[in-house]
């Protein structure tokens, strides 16, 4: 996943209270599901899903 370039384009930080949505069933994400994948603490890899389709958004690193 490379960095998004938005040349030209004024950045913003969204506001608080804004719910990101879930790109493939457009639905609120005010809970994302993480699956750990691997065993070790060096090799763990999280994958992202959406709770409401299931849908794989992506990897991360979060401590639960
Ligand atoms: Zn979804």
């Amino acid at each position: 996943m490379g960095l998004l370039n938005f040349e030209g384009v004024k950045i913003d930080n969204a506001p608080e209270e804004v719910i990101p949505k879930c790109p493939y069933c457009r639905k609120d994400l005010e809970t994302i599901w993480i699956k750990t994948k691997g065993i070790g603490i060096v090799e763990q890899k999280q994958l992202i899903m959406c709770p409401h389709c299931k849908s794989f958004l992506g990897f991360g690193a979060f401590s639960v």
